[in-house]
């Protein structure tokens, strides 16, 4: 496989592959608006071939015994390892983010892919007697056939490798739909697994848009499973469509975690937390610092530190070494940001650390956005409400524990939150009252590969990560065996 323009082909059945059509897809740099390059406009005929090639490739690659899958893994994560300076510039350059926090997504991926290559082979069955005694049973898991994961922009490898990690492991093969703004380092992904040994079409890379491709995904009757990041409405969408084949879904969607910060608090360690938990990224993770509830005897003290903080962040281009936060990652989703701190602007907030868009040239032609604090939020402002994926943070005062989660909890997403108190009692009170999938205490969101990551309330179902990972990538298959010599136990007349 070649490196340069072919790189920026898809990837089916093993080959990297133009489109039907001439169509293609430009990426751009947000950074600097510039094209990274283009990838193909995939069809629905595309996307058939390559489902048709994961059906074929399921085949021979279900069939592999599970120490094999487990090789392909390990080498695929090496691989990528080698290769992570070019593939953590791809990243940057097509995503964003900082080059750091780009080379740790694509160490992230690795893991991801050792840790299940560790798992597999390792599950446990059941053998049972029936509890009647004329025979017994056996529960065994069998791999699903073809998924198709479709991904968002903002964690385009790592949201990858909690896909195809685990499902490859447990013997799946994909059709994988990059968002159409971060195609390119998927598709180089995807290329060095079929140099790992991957049987080819036993992960395929199909560029276009998702009214297209991620469509013939759902209405595609060969796909067994639909895995997908992205926003709740589009969750919504892929529901409706996989409902027509009752596709197995595993669905990863919006969030808005609390963050509460107790009077008992180490409050250094939370202005550190809350700045990391909802700057990285540029704001733009499912699961980051969203609402930040302070006790209201500490709020004073918390909030000066933390604009201190805040205002120490630098922006600029992710390639740049000094950069801390880079770019939102589209015009459009910049806009959106500004407009939910208008909004709550309008009905009252102040900027307690003013956003805005930095001024400058070097930063004018990408879509730069400080970061933006605001004080007295209105709880029925559209930031306070809905997801807010960008650099921006309101912060509630709350009298107490009660009110926080109450606050917290009154909202239609349940992902991630998070608890800072030195009093562990108390944090795990708290945990289990908070409807979000994760709750961490004393820390920031961080997805671990052996902890089970997914979503409460409208913030999806399944779970991705973690032993519950793999078991979303098998159906349960029981085989009841009768012993001639204990006689049966059905015949006419039904007595
Ligand atoms: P989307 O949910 O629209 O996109 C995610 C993926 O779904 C992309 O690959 C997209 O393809 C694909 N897709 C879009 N429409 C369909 C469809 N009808 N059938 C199948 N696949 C489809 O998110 P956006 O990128 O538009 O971001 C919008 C908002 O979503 C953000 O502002 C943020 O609030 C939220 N979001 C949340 C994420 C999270 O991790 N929770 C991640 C990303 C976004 P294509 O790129 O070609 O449109």
């Amino acid at each position: 496989m070649s490196e340069g323009r072919d790189s920026m082909k898809m990837l089916i059945q093993g080959q990297l592959e133009d489109a039907q059509g001439a169509d293609v897809i430009r990426v751009a740099n947000p950074a600097t608006g510039d094209a990274v390059d283009t990838v193909p406009k995939g069809t629905r005929e595309d996307a058939r071939r390559a489902i048709d090639a994961a059906a074929d490739a399921f085949k021979v690659w279900s069939e592999k015994p599970s120490i094999e899958r487990s090789r392909v893994l390990l080498k695929t994560a090496e691989l990528v390892r080698a290769s992570v300076e070019d593939l953590g510039a791809t990243l940057t350059m097509e995503q964003g983010k900082p080059l750091g926090e780009a080379k740790g997504e694509i160490s992230s991926f690795a893991n991801t892919c050792e840790y299940y290559a560790g798992l597999i082979g390792r599950e446990r069955g059941a053998h049972n007697p029936f509890s009647t005694g004329e025979g017994f049973f056996i529960v065994t898991k069998r791999p699903l056939g073809v998924v198709g994961a479709i991904l968002p922009w903002n964690f385009p490898v790592s949201l990858m490798g909690w896909k195809v990690a685990p499902g490859l492991a447990a013997g799946n093969t994909f059709v994988v739909k990059p968002a159409s703004t971060t195609p390119i380092t998927d598709i180089k992904v995807g290329s060095l697994m079929v140099k790992a040994g991957l049987t080819p079409g036993a992960v395929n890379v199909v560029t276009g848009p998702g009214a297209v491709v991620g469509e013939e995904l759902l209405d595609n009757p060969k796909v067994a499973k639909i895995a997908f990041t992205g926003e709740t409405g589009t969750g919504k969408r892929i529901m409706e469509g996989s409902a027509k084949s009752i596709k197995r879904l595993t669905l990863e969607l919006g969030g808005s975690d609390p963050m509460i910060v107790c009077d008992d608090a180490d409050i250094e360690l939370a202005v550190e937390g809350a700045a990391w938990g909802r700057f990285r990224n540029c704001g733009q993770s499912c699961t980051s610092v969203k609402r930040l509830f302070l006790f209201e005897s500490i709020a004073e003290q918390f909030v000066k530190m933390f604009a201190e903080k805040v205002r120490t962040i630098r922006i600029g281009n992710g390639m740049e070494k000094s950069t801390h936060m880079g770019p939102v990652h589209t015009a459009e989703q910049r806009e959106k940001v500004e407009s939910m701190v208008e909004d709550a602007e309008n009905r009252g907030a102040k900027e307690l650390v003013r956003g805005g868009r930095p001024a400058g040239n070097e930063l004018s032609h990408g879509n730069f956005l400080s970061p933006v604090v605001l004080t007295g939020v209105d709880y029925d402002s559209k930031i306070a409400k809905e997801e807010c994926f960008g650099p921006a943070l309101p912060i509630f005062v709350v009298k107490d524990l009660d009110e926080a989660l109450e606050r917290a909890n009154d909202t239609l997403y349940g992902l991630g939150s998070s608890v800072w108190t030195k009093d562990l009692e108390k944090a795990y009170h708290a945990a289990e009252r908070i409807q979000a999938g994760t709750t961490w205490v004393n820390s920031p969101p961080i997805a671990r590969a052996e902890v089970p990551f997914g979503g409460f309330k409208q913030s999806g179902f399944g779970r991705e990560l973690g032993l519950e990972g793999l078991d979303h990538y098998y159906e349960t298959k029981s085989i009841q065996v009768l012993e001639y010599s204990k006689g049966k136990k059905w015949a006419f007349p039904i007595n």
